[in-house]
């Protein structure tokens, strides 16, 4: 070994050292912060399936590649980074000798070739996503960015990381083929060897620059184990856990759907005997997430992916799920060292903490201590309440999320302490839910007028109860029964199933809310009362049905989502379908046969609760095709990417004071197709764009409409002769 050799190993040494005590001490430090959490045993179960998903996940990007260019360079990125790794361990062999390398596969033709091949795609992709990352910068002039807020010098410099290591790797390379030390033929390693054609025979050389290698990676290591809420970095390692132990993990819409139910220490609360002194309703300190939720926070990549396709966000709303995510990773982390000293509030809102605990603390993590979670930013909050009452829980953001965080059921968790404890909640929310609880639906509508749509009809509707057999309960929902335009939606239902000689029965006044407005502004009892009560009506009109023949047909996705994937956790089973998917069997087994053409143009809404939420994307376009023979018009933003109405996550009952109103955003999209009609699946998605479109004075030019109504038009033209749906709301 020359002095060469022998300085580079000890200072390769010196500084893996280093970063391996520090590394293991951030490790040590993310697990204590992370333990924090509240338990979440649920997330334990079927770890073969859990195991399956994210293998998936990882090794095949299935999330990323939704993003074809960034997803490619990011997996060539990603298995460079695990296969590199090999890389960076022969460099120790190589600072001590230029002879050296890895035992065992090193001077094997096919690890030369290996890791030659995912070294220039390593090369290629990290050069993509560099590109990408510098054209969408934040300040680049015009349009907003998905990277505003990220922390921009954090990726730059893992970015660059990554290119340096994976270049010195060929300058090792380049220097053993220089010095003859190469074992691997030139047509295997074709970069290394035009790399060693430029280098000079410097045996040194080897040493020096496997040193430089290792200095960089271990540069790496020490800057991120100083910063552990360096998502960009760390995610390398957290995102196999949090994928691990996402919610859904055979579930294509994991995290979507139906929503986590209200827990206390790990636990559904049962709220005939839930105490706010003794159980924790919903999240009011960064510590009552559970720990699932301080993984989520802590796995943010940054890469605003969910931040691009917030509806909120992109109408000038304060939130974006990405800033939401690094604002509570942030807090977690500052306030640990307070609660690991034993501090934090107990459910009275009591120091837990003696004095003696906390004499010693930094004054920077009692003071976040004291931060409320949410609070405007001269409170100190650390979520505006304009940030958690903007969301629409239209899932996009937990859609488009490459590691599956899950905000949806971290901001009703928010919510729902807001609710329940504080009573703070946007004001004119309070008459919605008043009207849930006295007359059991959100207009406040007399429950003796919810069969009124029923009037004129030339048929029958049959009550449950009143038939002795009925394949189909039609849950009407209440806007189905009492707002105007979603009547006609009810009345097309009822008609075409008729023709198509479908048995079904309603149940007229016996029918509440479904709950899903009281369920997503975060009051959890009133939504636990009408379901309950649901459940109890459902179950008794069903009794002695099997699962599969208790089935439901609903027309609003909101009730279809709550029923179908909800009242399971109140013991409610049943097979609910959503009209257009009824609609679309009975087209194609030929019990409905749409005779004339509609023309115009069509384009198609998704709603998010039946589209996102729900992953039916394709029945209500078979629907439309059939009806207009041909093929609808889709929007930029359509299927999983869809763009929110504005009424989800009960915003239909909130006023829209900040920004662009979404609905206006989403008809501006419809309206620059050109079609003539904007067909929707959801009679809230209705009231908005019809709204829209009244608001931009296009009433005459564009008709919002539902499926139904188009399907019926070509099914039935006498009957539907071409009634517009632009009247203002009703109620
Ligand atoms: S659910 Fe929709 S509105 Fe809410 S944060 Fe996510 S993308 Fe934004
Ligand atoms: S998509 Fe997921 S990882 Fe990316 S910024 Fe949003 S929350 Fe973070």
């Amino acid at each position: 070994m020359g002095s060469v050799q022998i300085v580079t190993t000890i200072l390769a040494a010196a500084i893996t050292a280093v970063a391996v005590w520090l590394a293991v001490r951030a490790v040590m430090k993310m697990v204590a912060v992370i333990r924090l959490g509240q338990p979440a045993p649920e997330r334990f179960t079927d770890k073969a399936t859990r195991t399956k998903t994210m293998l998936a996940e990882t090794a095949g990007h299935t999330r990323m590649l939704r993003w074809s260019v960034v997803g490619a360079a990011h997996w060539f990125v990603m298995v460079g980074f695990i296969v590199l790794s090999l890389l960076v361990l022969e460099a120790y062999f190589e600072v001590v000798s230029a002879k050296g390398g890895l035992p065992l596969i090193g001077g094997l033709t096919i690890y030369g070739l290996v890791t030659e091949l995912i070294a220039v795609l390593g090369v290629v992709g990290i050069l993509v996503l560099i590109a990408i990352r510098v054209r969408n910068r934040p300040t680049r002039p015009g349009g907003r960015s998905r990277f505003t807020g990220s922390t921009m010098w954090q990726g730059y410099f893992v970015e660059a990381v990554v290119l340096a290591v994976l270049i010195m790797g060929f300058v090792i390379r380049g220097f053993k083929v220089a010095t003859d030390h190469f074992e691997y033929p030139a047509w295997a390693t074709p970069v290394s060897h035009a790399v060693g054609a430029l280098l000079p025979n410097w045996e040194a050389g080897v040493s020096i620059a496997a040193f430089i290698k290792i200095a960089i990676s271990m540069t790496w290591l020490i800057v991120i184990a100083l910063n552990v809420t360096m998502g960009v970095a760390w995610h390398r390692f957290l995102a196999f856990f949090n994928i691990f132990f996402k919610r859904d993990p055979g579930e294509k819409g994991s995290g979507l759907g139906a929503l986590r139910p209200m827990m206390s220490e790990g636990k559904p609360l049962d709220f005939e005997e839930a105490d706010p002194e003794k159980d924790q309703f919903g999240v009011a300190q960064v510590e009552q997430f559970t720990w699932k939720g301080l993984l989520d926070f802590s796995t943010c990549t940054e890469c605003g992916r969910c931040q691009s396709q917030c509806p909120a966000w992109n109408t000038g709303k304060p939130l974006s799920p990405k800033l939401l995510v690094l604002s509570l990773r942030d807090h977690a982390y500052a306030k640990a060292p307070y609660l690991l000293a034993g501090g934090g509030k107990d459910l009275t809102g009591e120091e837990k903490a003696t004095a003696a605990q906390l004499a010693h603390l930094d004054v920077l993590a009692l003071a976040e201590g004291d931060k409320p979670l949410i609070g405007t930013a001269e409170e100190g909050g650390i979520i505006d309440p304009d940030v958690l009452w903007s969301c629409t829980t239209c899932g996009a953001c937990v859609e488009q999320c490459p590691v599956d965080i899950e905000h949806v059921d971290h901001i009703v968790d928010m919510r729902r302490y807001q609710v329940l404890i504080e009573s703070s909640f946007p004001s004119e929310a309070g008459v919605m839910l008043r009207n849930l609880e006295n007359k059991g639906n959100p207009w406040g509508a007399p429950p003796n007028t919810r069969e009124d749509w029923t009037k004129g009809l030339d048929f029958e509707v049959p009550r449950v109860g009143e038939v002795d057999d009925f394949e189909y309960l039609f849950w009407v929902g209440c806007a189905g029964a009492f707002e105007d335009r979603a009547k006609k939606t009810t009345r097309a239902v009822a008609t075409l199933l008729n023709e198509a000689g479908v048995s079904f029965a309603i149940l007229g006044e016996g029918e509440t809310c479904s709950g899903d407005p009281a369920r997503r502004i975060g009051n959890e009892f009133v939504f636990q009362m009408l379901a309950q009560q649901n459940v109890e009506t459902l179950n008794e009109a069903f009794e002695g049905r099997e699962k599969a023949k208790r089935k439901i047909v609903a027309t609003c996705p909101h009730c279809f989502n709550t029923l179908g994937n909800e009242y399971g956790q109140l013991g409610g089973e049943f097979e609910v379908v959503h009209h257009t998917q009824l609609l679309a069997h009975l087209v194609s087994t030929g019990k409905l046969t749409p005779v004339q053409p509609v023309d115009g143009g069509v384009t198609y809404h998704d709603p998010c609760y039946l589209g996102r939420h729900n992953r039916v994307f394709a029945a209500p376009r078979e629907v439309l095709g059939d009806a207009i023979q041909g093929e609808i018009t889709e929007m930029p933003r359509n299927s999983e990417r869809s763009f929110c109405c504005g009424a989800g996550g009960a915003r239909m009952w909130m006023e829209e004071k900040i920004g662009k109103r979404i609905n206006v955003d989403r008809v501006e999209e419809a309206m620059s197709t050109g079609a003539k009609t904007v067909a929707v699946g959801c009679p809230f998605c209705s009231t908005m764009l019809n709204d829209g479109v009244n608001g931009k004075g296009a009433g005459e030019q564009v008709e919002v409409v539902d499926v139904a109504s188009v399907l019926l038009r070509s099914v039935k033209p006498d009957t539907t002769p071409g009634e517009k749906e632009t009247e203002p709301v009703a109620g």
